[in-house]
């Protein structure tokens, strides 16, 4: 039997409204947004980006989990993954009865119609949705609207021979799943990660090369039976969502010129297209820690959000380029006014830093958070600098 896919929530919107406000909100941060989005207590001011947590993709999936849980609550409710890119949010999750596929013991084979699973906001790639669909799963479907827009013009390169270059991280599950969607229109599809990457394609554009060198180093990023002699003739460039937005500008602009020194100007129209896919919450949330670093005179910026949230570490690019940045997980990271954990700018792994936080004088702080952070972990890494300050 084919899986029953629900797209749109399940009419329960106002049945959840209460958890997710007592889950998620936070009244300090309601109050400092009022107070133009700053906060003051004795020597501490800090300023909040203007744009900043949940963006609308990651509010209507987790409504639409918590929904599922109402409507569902004697059937098992799997999730394929995490459903966004917060430890604490899945934590909650989980404390619902929600079970995750990726976690120990998860387990597609184990599923049957009975069943219900949620897809997360950024996706799964077309095999894991065909599976699901074969085992007659009942499906919530809380992939964002943005990435679906990234799909639709991955399908329309593919349809129309060009081969999609998309700028992502190879092991983010949206883009897998923009890859999978490159494959299944009969397409083919190369990942960049970043402009070091991008230079090795541009090179093989404008001079050929080493085919199995080039494949050798691109060997996880790249559609089954990728050729690059034939296969970056004509190419199509998206992006993750997620990525910096200069930085994907950068590539497209690397790559757009590539294509000119290889075939000139007369071709460029069949050879190359580009959309912007950045969705406009990431880029708000870009634009409005860029406005805060110039038109605040903060002495550290704190970023909060996960170590694997795609957004969030790019927004911890950004403040890291300007002032003394500190990615922080959650606000338990905040240990004491000497102690800090927080994972740097590229760094693989969380450190401990200790004299991070100056303990006389008047101190301004920056602070953002990434798409996937719920206001309430925001509110309590205030109220925690607050304490620290006082
Ligand atoms: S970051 Fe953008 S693409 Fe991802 S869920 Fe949010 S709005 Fe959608």
């Amino acid at each position: 039997m084919p899986s029953l896919i629900f797209r749109k929530g399940l009419d329960l919107k106002h049945a959840v409204a209460g958890m997710l406000a007592d889950n998620y909100h936070s009244a300090i941060v309601e109050q400092i947004k009022a107070e133009d989005f700053s906060y003051r207590a004795g020597r501490l001011t800090v300023h909040l980006a203007r744009e900043f947590g949940f963006c609308y993709g990651v509010d209507r999936a987790v409504d639409y989990a918590y929904q599922t849980r109402e409507r569902f609550p004697d059937r098992t409710v799997y999730l394929t993954g995490e459903i966004i890119h917060n430890p604490h949010v899945n934590d909650k999750l989980r404390t619902m009865g929600i079970r995750f596929l990726s976690d120990a013991g998860g387990n597609l084979d184990q599923l049957g119609s009975s069943d219900v699973v949620i897809l997360p906001a950024f996706g799964v790639t077309v095999a894991m949705l065909e599976s699901l669909d074969r085992r007659g799963c009942t499906l919530i479907d809380t992939t964002c609207g943005s990435v679906l827009n990234v799909w639709k013009n991955v399908r329309r390169y593919a349809e129309g021979g060009f081969t999609s270059v998309i700028h992502g991280k190879v092991w983010h599950e949206e883009t897998q799943a923009t890859a999978s969607q490159a494959v299944q229109y009969g397409g083919k599809h190369i990942v960049v990660f970043d402009r070091e990457e991008t230079a090795i394609v541009c090179d093989y554009i404008r001079r050929g090369g080493d085919a199995a060198a080039f494949l050798d180093r691109f060997k996880n990023a790249v559609s089954p039976g990728f050729a690059p002699d034939s296969d970056l003739q004509r190419i199509g460039l998206a992006n993750q969502t997620t990525m910096l937005m200069t930085e994907s500008l950068e590539i497209g602009d690397m790559i757009r010129q590539a294509m000119l020194d290889r075939y000139g100007a007369h071709d460029l129209h069949t050879r190359y297209q580009a959309f912007d896919t950045i969705c406009s919450a990431t880029q708000d949330r870009q634009d409005a820690v860029v406005a805060l670093l110039r038109e605040k005179a903060v002495d550290l910026m704190i970023v909060i959000g996960g170590y694997n949230s795609s957004n969030t570490a790019n927004l911890a690019r950004i403040c890291a380029d300007a002032r003394p940045t500190f990615h922080i997980a959650d606000p338990d990271c905040l240990i004491s006014r000497d102690e800090i954990r927080h994972r740097p700018v590229g760094a693989k792994g969380e450190m401990s830093t200790a004299g991070w936080l100056p303990l006389e004088g008047s101190l301004t702080i920056g602070l953002t958070s990434g798409a996937s952070t719920p206001d309430n972990l925001v509110g309590a890494a205030i109220a925690r600098l607050s304490e620290f300050c006082a």
